[in-house]
């Protein structure tokens, strides 16, 4: 990537990603590359890498495909997993058609029956999920690991060694970190770029094909930002961050809310964001599995009894980033985030101190008037309470 490119220019490439990683799926599969499709963070991508495939994110962040699914699925399912099925059951993802095989979890409920009527049209294996960090649960998830392994070992007829599944570790782990280094410029105060543009990379990074370029490539735009800051460019707004369901596609109106409305949202902890890049795999541990198990469980999903490890990260964004407030984004039909909300909400009032806002939310565009109103009031909110900060 050329550095004389404008900013604003990379960003777009990245939202832009997607479409063109496409056709570059559609040559390597007729090279004979195989390609692992997944939805979910606790997949571990280092095996399918491993193995010789290709891990690519899959759609499910649509409106319409939504519209689709409901024909066949129950209207109260949380529409991420009506928007997954809905992509796949029409044929709609491109990634989805290319995928030799699509590897899920048992996560919350509604994906876990997705996986089985998915299992109708296509080639599915379902790794069983532990949902709590003790000993015992991880180690359940370090012979899922194995057992995936050898799955993918068997479908595409290749030894996968442990040095295979530590160069992969190696690869990922250089991703994160460079991920982790682009997000953290959102520590700046006031902010370099808009937490809209920055959300083009990370979301357009899953798409990218060509994984030994990656982490160089986020360097420098990170380089950029840093040496390109003007304090004044976009100058204080109030800091938030956003939290819960995953946020991407048709719900990154709350992105758009935020910023039109004169906030900036400085830090992401939802699946594409922080809780994905904050823990590395250890790559000294001399059993690959086991660390692979240590870094995937570790994640504070809402799927998780009890889920101390989101609160302990979301404490540290907090303080880190020096946020003004929360924005907690749930899902119509997603009982954990929902429920998580109670506790999440008691954290944050009592011990942080600063506002938090829930907002249920589903794909369709008809709440962005509602949105907007919603967080207007909320950041003049956090403006009268700091009248010296803005
Ligand atoms: S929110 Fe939890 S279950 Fe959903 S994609 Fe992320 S890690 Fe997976
Ligand atoms: S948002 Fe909630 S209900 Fe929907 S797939 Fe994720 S965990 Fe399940």
């Amino acid at each position: 990537m050329e550095l004389i490119k404008q900013l604003p220019q990379i960003f777009e490439e990245f939202a832009e990603q997607k479409k063109q990683s496409f056709l570059k799926l559609k040559e390597l599969k007729e090279a004979g590359v195989p390609v692992v499709g997944a939805y979910c963070s606790y997949f571990p991508k280092e095996i399918a890498i491993a193995a010789g495939a290709i891990p690519i994110s899959l759609c499910s962040y649509e409106n319409s495909s939504v519209i689709e699914a409901e024909k066949i699925l129950p209207k109260s399912v949380c529409p991420l997993v009506k928007s997954s099925y809905g992509f796949a059951v029409t044929d709609r993802c491109p990634y989805f058609y290319f995928s030799d095989v699509v590897v899920g979890e048992t996560t919350c409920d509604g994906k876990t029956k997705m996986y089985e009527l998915m299992a109708e049209f296509k080639n599915v294996y379902v790794m069983h999920l532990p949902h709590t960090q003790s000993q015992r649960g991880y180690e359940l998830w370090e012979n899922e690991i194995i057992g995936l392994k050898e799955y993918l070992g068997e479908q595409f007829q290749v030894v996968i060694t442990d040095e295979k599944v530590r160069e992969a570790v190696r690869l990922c782990n250089q991703h994160r970190r460079a991920m982790k280094r682009l997000c953290e410029v959102m520590k700046l105060d006031p902010v370099p770029v808009l937490g809209q543009n920055l959300f083009k990379v990370l979301n357009g990074y899953k798409f990218r094909l060509d994984l030994e370029d990656i982490a160089g490539e986020i360097d420098e735009i990170t380089d950029r930002i840093l040496s390109e800051y003007e304090p004044e460019r976009i100058g204080k707004r109030p800091r938030l961050l956003i939290t819960g369901c995953p946020i991407g596609g048709d719900t990154e109106k709350i992105i758009y809310a935020i910023e039109s409305n004169g906030g900036a949202a400085v830090a992401f902890e939802n699946c594409v964001g922080v809780k994905m890049l904050d823990r590395l795999v250890d790559e000294e541990d001399e059993n690959v599995y086991r660390a692979l198990s240590q870094r995937y469980l570790s994640m504070g999903c809402a799927i998780m009894t009890p889920n101390s490890n989101r609160i302990e990260l979301l404490g540290r964004i907090i303080d880190e980033f020096q946020v003004d407030g929360v924005v907690d984004m749930v899902l119509q039909g997603c009982t954990s985030v929902s429920m998580e909300a109670v506790n999440l909400q008691y954290f944050i009032d009592e011990e942080k101190r600063i506002p938090y806002l829930n907002v249920t939310t589903d794909y369709s565009p008809a709440d962005i008037g509602q949105l907007n109103t919603r967080m207007a009031a909320f950041i003049e909110m956090i403006k009268e309470r700091k009248p010296a900060a803005f």
